[in-house]
């Protein structure tokens, strides 16, 4: 006879039910963590708890009372940044001894500042971002980023791998975020780039059908290409996986990076000016594929497969 698995030791709390946020904190319900959840807005973190085994706090304060790790993932630093603070923040409920890992794509200037702001209360912080997508979180299959000490990662490995098949430590405290936003600049320049091209072979003649085929049996190809138009641009899905407004704050940070760094990076630079005039037209609610529509509108084409 079997018996159900104890729940260990480890008590874990979630903050910041999203878009992402909501498969990896269901892969931490299904755990043999026990796990505790906080959102913003109420009905989301109670609908959770109604399906999924999970308590509910009413604030950050109480999710992060008792807790060994506390997770957050949240839109950026700004939003964890307000968690933490105030009457009933994460800061007032966090015990001596506990791990914050940010999930957040944030900024590692603002990590560096929680960093030390919850070191004074004998709490350890990871920056640790993730990367994969909503269907990547769906099936467990994030890549996390973390930055901070590696044996305080080694504490919380087993939590992340949860939610997370590679988990890289990348260095010091803010190191996760950094190359978070740079992947991104990277997919927003690969996504813009793409856009550009096959409107440019869409108006001398070549179909996106051919066009993409080619490019992705040959040198210019790249996630964007082999993925994110033959299944959202071509059929003209547009799903809302990842908003917009999100590839523009990474793409800002990723060129604030760089510039800090004293790199001259001008295709950063110029991913995160096109993403914040993208950003401004669409709005908040866009997805990040749709800066594509940006691109057809110029040039007067439309990115669709003739068999649409
Ligand atoms: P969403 O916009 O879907 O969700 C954001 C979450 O943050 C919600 O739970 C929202 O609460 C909460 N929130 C927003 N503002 C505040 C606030 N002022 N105070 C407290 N909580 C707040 O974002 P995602 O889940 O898509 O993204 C979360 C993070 O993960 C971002 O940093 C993003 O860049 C990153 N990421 C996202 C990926 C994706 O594919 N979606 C991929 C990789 C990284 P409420 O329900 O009340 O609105």
């Amino acid at each position: 006879m079997t018996t159900a698995p104890a729940r260990t030791e480890l008590r874990i709390a979630f903050l910041g039910l999203g878009a992402i946020g909501t498969p990896m904190a269901r892969h931490l319900a299904a755990s043999p963590f026990e796990l505790t959840v906080w959102n913003r807005t109420a009905e989301k973190s109670r609908a959770f708890g109604a399906e999924f085994a999970a308590r509910v706090a009413d604030t950050p304060a109480e999710a992060a009372r008792g807790a060994d790790v506390v997770i957050t993932c949240l839109p950026s630093s700004v939003e964890v940044e307000s968690v933490l603070a105030g009457e009933h923040g994460l800061l007032v409920g966090l015990e001596r001894g506990a791990v914050f890992v940010d999930c957040t794509s944030g900024d590692p200037a603002a990590s560096r500042r929680i960093a030390e702001q919850v070191k004074k209360r004998g709490v350890e912080f990871l920056d640790a971002p993730v990367s994969g997508g909503v269907s990547g979180a769906e099936q467990a299959r994030l890549t996390v980023m973390a930055g901070g000490d590696a044996a305080v990662l080694e504490r919380v490995r087993p939590v992340l791998t949860v939610f997370g098949e590679k988990i890289v430590h990348c260095g010091v405290v803010g190191t996760g975020h950094a190359l978070k936003s740079v992947n991104n600049g990277l997919l927003a320049l690969h996504i813009w780039s793409t856009a550009e091209a096959l409107a440019t072979l869409a108006r001398v003649g070549v179909s996106p059908d051919v066009a993409l085929d080619t490019i992705n049996a040959s040198s210019g190809r790249s996630n964007a290409s082999m993925n994110l138009f033959p299944e959202r641009v071509l059929t003209g899905r547009f799903p809302r996986t990842f908003r917009l407004a999100l590839l523009d704050k990474d793409s800002r940070i990723a060129a604030g990076v760089a510039r800090e760094a004293g790199v001259d990076a001008r295709l950063l630079a110029l991913a995160a000016e096109l993403f914040a005039s993208a950003h401004d037209e669409l709005g908040e609610e866009a997805d990040h594929v749709e800066a594509v529509r940006l691109v057809e509108r110029a040039a007067g084409v439309e990115l669709r497969s003739a068999a649409q």
